[in-house]
């Protein structure tokens, strides 16, 4: 069997903490990161069925909606969330808050950190039960959760998440619906099974999801379609916005509000433009600024050794992965732009020759 061939990369006594407090509890929250991704969402659903088919009272609460453009994940939008959006979804705060305040342990997957959840975090910590965290993030808040479940050599969090499920005895819960749910996440983040993952672990993983008979091909060909505005928002960075720092190996460009309206951005429109720069010969790490409505988003990706997480950390109050990071810059844009300037040439000594 595949399974067997499957390497069990989580600590038995990990295991055996989790099993504990699941066992004990009946009513369980999900939680992820804010602005969920592919990885964050495919996660937290997969986690919840699979709770749901022990027997549990399992609710995933979001933080903010799912974008559209991850509409292709079943049960996506089936799910509460705690800062509706006016998205036309329907309005579950009170229904997150009253699953959060009931909550016997709480389940994070794909954060390191309280923070990372949004404004709902405050929520969830003032709620005393046990936290779990499945993650594939660097250096988890060890003071903030109970049992830690981390590894950073892993895709995604879906990839850690299936190893759990695995080694809880629990293989054969998965169904139809949680394999395309972990496929999902490990697509998504891997960038279509391009980054982080050259382990020949992820494609045992993907093996034995396969077993279920889910529509890969049509879940690659959903992951790309888009609407014509975001398509459109494309052409328009690429023409007229990207700015080439051919010094510092570098490229950015960023989104003022004016823009987003004029091209009628909608939450997930713009996710992962911030890759494409690094398809320019010679780019090494590219950077993406959008205008928010009190402060700057901002987004990094790097090829190579250069370290993205230590310029989100250093200058936007964020952090992430070497070759992916974000933070959040309070200021203008021009400001943020400027800063990412003097941030590449503090920086050089990592760029690749
Ligand atoms: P993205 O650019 O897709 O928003 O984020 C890429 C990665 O950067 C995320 O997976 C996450 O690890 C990290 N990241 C993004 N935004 C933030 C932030 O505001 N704070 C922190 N600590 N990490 C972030
Ligand atoms: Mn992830």
């Amino acid at each position: 069997m595949i399974q067997d061939a499957i390497e069990r990369i989580i600590s038995p006594e990990l295991i055996e903490q989790a099993r504990a407090i699941i066992d004990r509890s009946q009513k369980i929250v999900i939680t992820t990161h804010m602005s969920p991704d592919g990885d964050a969402v495919g996660s937290a659903l997969a986690l919840a069925n699979y709770l749901r088919k022990k027997g549990k009272q399992a609710n995933v609460v979001f933080n903010d909606t799912p974008g559209d453009n991850l509409r292709f994940i079943p049960g996506s939008r089936s799910e509460l969330v705690f800062d509706n959006q006016r998205d036309g979804t329907p309005d579950t705060h009170e229904q997150a808050i009253q699953a959060i305040h009931e909550a016997e342990c709480f389940i994070c997957t794909d954060l390191n950190a309280p923070t990372r959840m949004g404004d709902m975090h405050k929520e969830v910590m003032a709620n005393g039960a046990p936290k779990i965290i499945i993650d594939h993030h660097l250096e988890p808040d060890e003071a903030a959760f109970d049992v830690i479940i981390s590894h950073p050599e892993a895709s995604a969090a879906c990839e850690v998440l299936y190893t759990f499920i695995l080694q809880m005895g629990d293989d054969s819960l998965i169904d139809q619906q949680i394999a395309t749910q972990l496929y999902c996440g490990m697509m998504t983040d891997t960038g279509q099974f391009i980054y982080s993952s050259s382990r020949p672990q992820v494609y045992m993983i993907v093996a034995r999801l396969l077993q279920e008979g889910f529509d890969k091909e049509k879940l690659h060909r959903d992951l790309v379609l888009e609407p014509e505005r975001r398509t459109r928002l494309k052409g328009y960075v690429l023409q007229q916005k990207v700015q080439i720092l051919p010094a510092s190996k570098a490229a950015y460009f960023s989104l003022n509000k004016a823009e987003l309206k004029r091209f009628n951005h909608q939450k997930g429109d713009s996710e992962g433009f911030v890759n494409m720069p690094l398809d320019i010969y010679g780019i090494q790490v590219s950077a993406y600024f959008r205008e928010e409505k009190n402060f700057v988003k901002v987004s990094l990706r790097s090829k190579g050794e250069f370290p993205v997480n230590l310029v989100a950390q250093k200058f936007y109050n964020g952090g992430g992965h070497r070759n992916a990071a974000g933070g959040e810059f309070f200021g203008t844009l021009q400001q943020a732009e400027l800063l990412f300037v003097k941030a590449m040439q503090l920086f050089a000594n990592y760029l690749e020759k």
